[in-house]
């Protein structure tokens, strides 16, 4: 499942930088698919919804750093463990809920993000 930052951040900015598919952002900041991955193109979301990948979408956050849940990948094919909970000092960093996700495709969104 994706990881999701919830409203106890404190916004350190410590997660960010960790993140191998550059799916964190600061609060209030648009993000784009094309950010650190190699996609080109066109990039169909979740709900199949299609955008340009370099189209500057809505903050999930204005207020506290966000996931975008398109570009999680639970830090499948690169580490053990999801990394921005890893190193977030106050355990914001949690999994989804409501948004479950086999192993299997969490390894096919890597494989999409970075052809
Ligand atoms: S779990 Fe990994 S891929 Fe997902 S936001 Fe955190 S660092 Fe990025
Ligand atoms: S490491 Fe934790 S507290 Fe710091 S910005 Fe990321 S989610 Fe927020």
């Amino acid at each position: 499942m994706a990881i999701y930052i919830t409203d106890e951040c404190i916004n350190c900015g410590a997660c960010e930088p960790e993140c191998p598919n550059n799916a964190i952002y600061e609060g209030g900041v648009e993000w784009a698919v094309a950010d650190g991955t190699g996609v080109e193109g066109t990039y169909t979301l979740e709900g199949n919804k299609t955008v340009d990948v370099n189209a500057q979408n809505t903050p999930v956050s204005d207020d506290y750093y966000f996931i975008v849940p398109d570009k999680c990948t639970e830090c499948v094919g690169f580490h053990e463990e999801p990394q921005c909970a890893a190193v977030c000092p106050v355990d914001c960093c949690l999994p989804d809920p409501e948004r479950e996700e086999s192993k299997e495709t969490l390894l096919a969104r890597k494989e999409l993000l970075h052809v």
